[in-house]
């Protein structure tokens, strides 16, 4: 930082790097759009341009209603995201950390494919070899619900399932840990948390999740879940939507507490970003729908000024007003998930 410098400037220079979010429900937003065409370019590119976004994982989820389909409604997804990418010269899937530098060196925004929930593996061990191929890259096991691998954390206080993992969810641990799918904690239930740990040895994260302090329930992190995350130099991505139970206190200044928060008790090179932006299929629900949402598990809270891309200027925004120095914005902005992706891909 030079004196003469202004914000706009800072915030421009510390962007100029990328900034990589690990939580966009990107293919579930293809699948509830199936039958357009160029989404991307449409409805994303120029949100994602204006923040400088670098690379997003995108996750494969299946709602419940698809459940007895999951597997061809996943599959549905990852061709519809293929066939984006495909025609969207500014998007290039990676598979592995050089072709994450390849993007990067040819100014497209790389896409990582995640899922979220297990549900389309069954519990057939060969499937997730088979979405390895496909470029899935990282998993959650569970999102809200349990599944034949692990349960979820509920959004309450208390009352997920005691249990941890099944002996399916534990072979499929192990085998995401020796092809290289990045473990990703966020959703499991304490239990299956703190088995995953035990069980496996490579850096893990929290793709989108928030502090249990400032927003408790089980689907949150507490503290002793984020110094466990710490003792393993894994990253936790902090999430725009689950910041607070009260809307008042959804706000960017109270996102940056969270990002604190963690930082506070196991370091800045263990703090990301997981923005889970999920308005754009909200919105498209009928009321009905976000009524049952909210009864079965959240209402989630927009942050008026982060709630796409564009507004990932913002965040660096306040970054910097409150206080953060340079190499720790980058940091938080892309260069701890690239370090993820460089010990594990
Ligand atoms: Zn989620």
């Amino acid at each position: 930082m030079n004196a003469d410098e202004t914000t706009e400037k800072r915030i421009d220079r510390l962007q100029s790097g990328g900034v990589i979010d690990m939580h966009f429900d990107l293919p579930l937003g293809l699948f509830w759009n199936r039958g357009r065409q160029g989404i991307v370019a449409q409805d994303f590119l120029p949100q994602l341009e204006a923040g400088q976004a670098s690379l997003l994982g995108v996750a494969a989820y299946v709602e419940d209603e698809h459940l007895p389909d999951a597997l061809r409604v996943a599959l549905d997804q990852v061709a519809l995201l293929h066939e984006e990418i495909e025609r969207t010269p500014r998007l290039m899937l990676c598979k592995t950390f050089a072709e994450i530098k390849k993007a990067r060196a040819t100014g497209r925004i790389g896409l990582l494919l995640t899922m979220e929930g297990a549900e389309p593996l069954g519990d057939d061990l060969n499937l997730v070899r088979i979405f390895y191929e496909l470029g899935l890259r990282s998993i959650c096991l569970t999102h809200a619900r349990e599944n034949a691998a692990a349960a979820g954390g509920i959004f309450a206080p208390t009352g997920s399932p005691a249990h941890g993992l099944t002996d399916f969810g534990r072979d499929l641990v192990r085998e995401c840990e020796r092809l290289g799918i990045i473990l990703d904690l966020a959703h499991i239930n304490p239990a299956g948390f703190e088995e995953i740990c035990a069980l496996t040895t490579r850096p893990i994260i929290v793709s989108h999740s928030n502090a249990r302090r400032f927003h408790d329930i089980e689907r949150n992190i507490s503290d002793e879940q984020i110094r466990m995350i710490g003792d393993r130099r894994g990253v936790i991505g902090v999430n725009s939507i689950l910041v607070s139970p009260r809307e008042e206190e959804s706000t960017l200044d109270h996102y940056i507490d969270h990002i604190e928060h963690v930082a506070n008790l196991i370091g800045i090179d263990s703090v990301g970003i997981g923005f889970d932006f999920f308005e754009f299929i909200y919105r498209q629900w009928p009321e009905s729908r976000q009524k049952e949402l909210a009864a079965k598990l959240t209402t989630p809270h927009f942050i008026p000024d982060l709630r796409n891309h564009s507004h990932a200027r913002n965040l660096t925004r306040k970054l910097i007003e409150r206080g953060f120095r340079d190499e720790q914005i980058e940091k938080i902005l892309r260069g701890n998930w690239v370090r993820i992706f460089r010990e594990w891909l």
